[in-house]
């Protein structure tokens, strides 16, 4: 199927995308910071639920905060269709709100179409997909699969120290109802994701496609290293008296490094220093590096990361620095539910690819049969203001979601 712009959807998806292009702007980072709770996301919040109720549809916010808009009533069977309105620190405009944009377009397109659902259809914005503010990815889907401890979630805290209850609490959300949501998750029948891709892997499957659909994200987790040694002046300390932990850091940044060209298909990343105090004239008395580790299935993340531990444990007895080593997540392998992917696959007549980035979907995918469509992103940047899709090609994801919905709530 060839996916063409029709006019109608592409006024509507440039002026959705004209609202949304001021909400959480990062003059420092450049593109966008929404985080979970803060004044951009409840921007974004609130945008949603006005678009939802313009187009008739029953909002409300589960006890996780992810918020759901209704074509129908809500019950068993139900198509779901969303992403999140999160992004990372200075992170891009299409990585979640595409998603959400695409499912309110998907729905316009449907009545366009006089389409009438057998079942009912839900539109979902997950909270804290990214992790950008309190460190656990897909904070809003974990809670309501029960992957996610809500005793643990309530106290974690974000870069000023405020605990993510303290941070529901100021926007009026309580706090004390987070937890697993079975009677929601039951009511699921399918979950589709759209999102931008955030590699170039459609591309390499096939140059002319648009749109593809997702078969599985490989194993990905978060790693706190931190390292302690002894603050110090950094004019004054002879070499021999410096316990300096940025030197294990730069060690475990190269480590990481290192793991790319020794395993194929495997990535290692440190985005993150958090030096204390982070004075120019001072040595750290410790720091904490942030790692990204995906590959393979979780025993091959978790062996590739005690691989680079190990080297960072070295740097740091030589330079007299201690390591203390958090396991923040780690979540395996997930294939996408093979009937519902290739069903889709074949009713749209577009390619099937891999990711390597978490989502909603694939936490989801442990309870009910979900999958994504990814729409073509020309350079593959994602997390980064370079992130890119073109409008035809939103366009396309939109028909395309429109069609996959027909396909499973007819
Ligand atoms: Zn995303």
């Amino acid at each position: 199927m060839k996916y063409g712009p029709p006019p109608a959807a592409s006024g509507r998806f440039n002026s959705a995308w004209a609202e949304l292009a001021t909400v959480g702007r990062d003059h420092r980072r450049g593109g966008y910071s929404r985080h979970v709770f803060d004044d951009a996301d409840m921007q974004m919040r609130e945008w949603f639920t006005a678009q939802a109720a313009r187009r008739g549809l029953d909002t409300e916010v589960d006890r996780n905060g992810n918020i759901w808009a209704w074509w129908g009533t809500p019950g068993p069977g139900a198509v779901v269709t969303g992403s999140h309105l999160d992004s990372v620190p200075g992170g891009g405009a299409f990585d979640g709100p595409l998603g959400v944009v695409s499912s309110l377009l998907a729905i316009d397109e449907l009545r366009v179409r006089g389409f009438a659902p057998a079942k009912p259809i839900a539109l979902v914005c997950f909270a804290e997909e990214e992790g950008g503010r309190f460190g656990l990815p897909c904070l809003g889907s974990r809670l309501m699969t029960g992957m996610a401890d809500p005793e643990h979630v309530r106290r974690l805290h974000d870069p000023d120290a405020i605990s993510f209850a303290d941070a529901a609490r100021r926007v009026g959300f309580d706090p004390t109802t987070i937890g697993p949501d079975p009677d929601r998750v039951a009511m699921i029948g399918a979950f589709v994701e759209l999102h931008v891709e955030q590699g170039r892997l459609l591309h390499a499957a096939d140059p002319n496609a648009a749109v593809a659909v997702g078969t599985q994200i490989t194993a990905h987790g978060r790693w706190r290293m931190t390292l302690t040694g002894e603050g110090n002046h950094a004019g004054t300390t002879r070499p021999a008296d410096r316990h300096d932990p940025m030197i294990p850091a730069a060690a475990a940044i190269l480590a990481a490094r290192r793991t790319l060209s020794l395993y194929d298909g495997a990535v290692a990343t440190i985005g993150r220093l958090e030096p204390v105090p982070g004075g120019t004239n001072v040595i750290a008395s410790s720091v904490d590096a942030w790692m990204d580790v995906r590959y393979g299935a979780a025993a091959d993340t978790a062996a590739l990361v005690d691989e680079i531990v190990a080297a960072v444990r070295e740097e740091a007895e030589l330079e007299g620095c201690t390591l203390v080593v958090h396991r923040e997540s780690l979540s395996d392998q997930v294939m996408f539910d093979p009937a519902l992917t290739m069903d889709l696959a074949s009713a749209l007549k577009v390619p099937v690819i891999p990711t390597g980035a978490g989502h909603d979907a694939g936490i989801l995918a442990d309870r009910v049969p979900s999958t994504m469509l990814f729409v073509r992103n020309p350079t593959g940047i994602s997390h980064a203001p370079g992130e890119h899709a073109e409008t035809a090609d939103c366009l396309a994801g939109i028909e395309a979601l429109a069609d996959a919905l027909t396909e499973l709530a007819r």
